[in-house]
């Protein structure tokens, strides 16, 4: 017999017919009622054996984590908590899982044990949840493009440029390190190694990314980027996606609208094609919160958070008006701060950016026109020589969502930014060429794809949204 998914069965099964389905045991109660759970829902499908009618035997294999195929008659359901069941017929253990043995019991583990088993972790009704969302963002991303008319670029992995300038770089190497090749001035010889040149995994796709803009008009990227940063926060993973925008004709304002816009669908599309998954999500956030200290409660729920940035504007604001504001708040003047906000020109710190969102404004902050010396080569310079075209998105509770910034399009400023960089400019001619050949004012962003899932699923810490993290310190699987 064909087996039915369980969402389809609660969504569209009709009852009195025959249905077969097949799924991992949740629990087992009164020798009676199996929940079932295949995945394809946050919702289990109940089905009901007649013990009497069973082998015990057969009943004792009923544990949770077991795999089973279940036959039988889709009925009404006479209890509470859900609309239909399964009076099963017959009963098949497709794989046996040692109650005693295993990991997941039916009962609450903490978010840490779980990450110590993330190959099981997705049988949860958290992690499952946030493998749907997570598929459902990706599909959002591609649909938002796509309807839009930009091209998806797959940029390289492995990057043979060393001045992306995001992050500090992972080697990609072939060489033997116990006998590594050395030139006549006692230096690695990468001349030997695959590349015949020193390569690393890619920090992002936005300089290739360029390339593609200024021929295809509106590009981006949605690929895995690595950074060998070594900090252990709660928003860092070495491993992490990154979708990446680039638009020719673009300037700062036309980058700031997309990133708004792209933010709303796809909070939008989550709150309409994932409404069991956040139900359950809004439910496992409340009861966080309530244990924390009051003062670190949040005033809204999950899906209050996520109804109101898809229904409020976010604020644009200067770097130069956050400074003001910040030197002048409460918790500058009473050294609340770890780091102090002095003067113009200081680097903003996590705590400065939620200060922002969560405290002042209240809500998603755009900043721009940042002090040239705390950003990138690429970023174009303003009118006033201090400051470049950059701005970034903040979210409550998670800080920085979003990096991007008009690019530098006139050849001669681009040049002496690299030179100002100390960054080789032999290295560069392929993307100087952009600008030396019909040249073209353009803008991008970077979306940290885990901050998002974050986000959308009210997930404190980055190394639950995505299925399996790395850290430093950590690479298991
Ligand atoms: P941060 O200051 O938060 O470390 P960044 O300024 O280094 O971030 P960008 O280079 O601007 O980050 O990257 C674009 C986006 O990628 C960021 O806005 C963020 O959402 C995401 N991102 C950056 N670093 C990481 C990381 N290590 N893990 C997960 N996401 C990241
Ligand atoms: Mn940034």
């Amino acid at each position: 017999m064909k087996r039915t998914k369980i969402n389809t069965l609660l969504h569209q099964g009709q009852v009195n017919q025959i249905v077969n389905v097949k799924g991992w045991v949740r629990t087992f109660r009164s020798n009676r009622f199996i929940a079932l759970n295949d995945g394809s829902t946050i919702n289990n499908l109940q089905a009901v054996v007649d013990f009497e009618n069973f082998d015990e035997t057969l009943l004792k294999r009923i544990n949770t984590g077991a795999c089973v195929s279940v036959t039988g008659t889709l009925v009404e359901s006479q209890g509470k908590g859900q609309s239909m069941e399964v009076i099963v017929e017959t009963l098949e253990i497709i794989g046996d899982a040692d109650a005693e043995k295993y990991p997941l019991q039916p009962k609450k583990h903490s978010l840490e044990f779980l990450r110590e088993i993330a190959h099981l972790r997705v049988r949860t009704n958290t992690f499952s949840a946030i493998y749907r969302v997570r598929h459902a963002m990706i599909f959002a991303v591609h649909n938002f493009f796509n309807e839009k008319g930009f091209f998806n670029v797959h940029t390289p992995i492995i990057t043979g440029s060393d001045a992306e300038g995001a992050g500090e770089m992972f080697r990609v190497t072939t060489l033997d390190l116990k006998n590594t090749p050395l030139t006549e001035e006692e230096e690695i010889n990468f001349k030997e190694d695959f590349f015949e040149k020193e390569t690393n995994l890619t920090v992002s796709g936005q300089l290739e990314g360029e390339t593609a803009a200024l021929a295809l008009s509106e590009i981006y990227t949605f690929g895995p980027t690595f950074r060998a940063e070594n900090s252990n926060t709660t928003r860092h993973l070495a491993e992490f996606w990154m979708v990446e925008p680039e638009m020719a004709f673009y300037d700062l304002n036309d980058n700031m609208d997309l990133a708004e816009s792209f933010l709303k669908y796809l909070v939008n599309y989550a709150l309409e094609h994932c409404k069991d998954d956040l139900n359950f999500l809004n439910n496992r956030y409340e009861e966080e919160q309530k244990a924390k200290p009051q003062n670190e409660r949040t005033e809204m729920g999950l899906v209050e958070h996520l109804e109101f940035v898809k229904n409020n504007n976010f604020e644009r604001v200067s770097y130069t008006e956050a400074i003001d504001i910040l030197k002048g708040s409460k918790p500058n003047k009473k050294k609340k701060f770890k780091y102090l906000i002095e003067e113009w020109g200081a680097d903003l710190q996590s705590e400065h950016e939620r200060f922002l969102v969560e405290k002042h404004f209240k809500k998603p902050v755009i900043l721009y026109n940042y002090p040239k010396n705390i950003k990138a080569f690429y970023m174009r310079n303003n009118e006033d020589d201090k400051t470049v075209a950059a701005m970034d998105v903040l979210f409550p509770g998670i800080g920085e969502i979003i990096g991007g910034s008009q690019r530098e399009e006139r050849l001669e400023v681009l040049k002496s930014r690299i030179i100002e960089m100390g960054i080789e400019e032999s290295e560069m001619n392929w993307y100087l060429d952009t600008r030396r050949f019909g040249s073209a004012p353009h803008s991008g962003f970077g979306l940290g794809f885990e901050r998002m899932i974050q986000f959308i699923t009210g997930m404190g810490n980055i190394r639950d949204v995505i299925p399996f993290p790395r850290t430093p310190g950590n690479a298991a699987y």
